[in-house]
């Protein structure tokens, strides 16, 4: 059999360089993208040993002329759209590039893989932020979307758009509902490794304090390198499908500063500052998912939970 070709739009993130490392691992020829592939941030590529086993190419996914000549060139079999501003806090700052990046973008890749002579299988990034807040449910696939940011507005706008080329064109693309996913390749900007990094620094006498926002939040927190394979699976079927990825475990933000600050023998209590400067405009209080689609038709199952999440991160175990 001829080796497989697999090209990761947004290779540099967290998911994009996890996801990497495992084709490269299942044998495929690996090719990603940045926006300026000359200047790009490699670290988490670096991090993972896997720089000069891929290939990085400039692309921008809003100049539908570079996402074209990319996919003519690289001739993928499977792609996956991790590109775009994925911070929720700043959609908030950046609605426009937030907007842009994720429902353009994946317009113009599916623009392309429907001008593709090579058929090819693709995969969208979708998030649980579509669903908002869910009260006292839990959100399963048929789950109705009410986003509540720019970010979310996003996401859903981009899984409308590959269920209707899915439906129109008989494209076999498929959206990915992820739940949030963690790993030491987090930036800081995200919470969870801005609470493992400060109760470091605080433990080390470097900082006092940690000032953050709301901590009442609820979330599904999973481990990033888990998820990479619920993608890939995703586009191994007969048929595509979209997925809800996530443990079915819900945390309070509480109790996941509660266990970094644990494991740094420190109480949590009295370092934790909380300032309205944090509110987002508006935020999800209960986020909880219902995976029971992807465990029994992949036989995909998260087996990392949250308290060794924190603890790889701690230790910075990549996998
Ligand atoms: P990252 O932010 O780590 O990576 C996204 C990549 O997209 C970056 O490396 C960057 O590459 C590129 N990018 C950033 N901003 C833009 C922009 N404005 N336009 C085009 N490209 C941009 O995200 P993750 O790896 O954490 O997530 C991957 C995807 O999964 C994202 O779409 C995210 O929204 C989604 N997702 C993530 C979840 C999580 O918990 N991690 C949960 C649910 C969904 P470069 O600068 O090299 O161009």
């Amino acid at each position: 059999m001829s080796q497989k070709v697999a090209l990761i739009c947004g290779m540099t993130g967290q998911d994009g360089s996890y996801l990497a490392q495992f084709l490269l691992s299942k044998g495929y020829r690996v090719w990603g993208t940045s926006r300026d592939a000359t200047n790009s941030n490699n670290t988490n590529l670096i991090r993972l040993n896997i720089v000069n086993k891929t290939k990085l190419v400039t692309m921008d996914p809003l100049d539908f002329r570079s996402v074209l000549t990319t996919i003519n060139h690289v001739e993928p079999d499977e792609i996956y759209y991790l590109a775009g501003q994925s911070s929720v806090g700043l959609s908030f700052e950046l609605p426009s590039e937030t907007i842009q990046s994720i429902v353009l973008g994946t317009l113009n890749i599916l623009e392309a893989c429907r001008m593709s002579a090579k058929p090819v299988r693709l995969y969208q990034a979708g998030s649980s932020e579509c669903y908002g807040d869910v009260g006292k449910n839990i959100a399963d696939e048929s789950f109705p979307f009410k986003p509540s940011s720019p970010y979310a507005v996003a996401k859903a706008s981009a899984y409308w758009l590959v269920d209707n080329y899915r439906k129109s064109y008989g494209l076999y693309a498929c959206t990915g509902i992820l739940f949030n996913h963690e790993s030491p390749l987090r930036p800081k900007r995200f919470v969870t490794q801005k609470i493992i990094e400060s109760a470091r620094a605080i433990s080390e006498g470097k900082i006092d304090r940690l000032t953050l926002g709301r901590i009442d939040i609820n979330r599904d927190w999973g481990w990033a390198p888990e998820y990479i394979e619920a993608m890939w699976l995703m586009l191994q079927q007969n048929e595509p499908d979209d997925f809800i990825v996530a443990t079915g475990h819900s945390h309070s933000l509480e109790e996941f500063i509660s266990i970094a600050f644990q494991s740094f023998g420190l109480e949590w209590q009295n370092h934790i500052v909380q300032s309205n400067e944090f509110y987002r405009p508006s935020d999800i209080i209960f986020s909880q998912a219902n995976p029971n689609k992807i465990n029994n038709k992949l036989g995909w199952r998260a087996k990392v939970m949250l308290p060794q999440i924190i603890e790889k991160m701690i230790e910075k175990q990549y996998w």
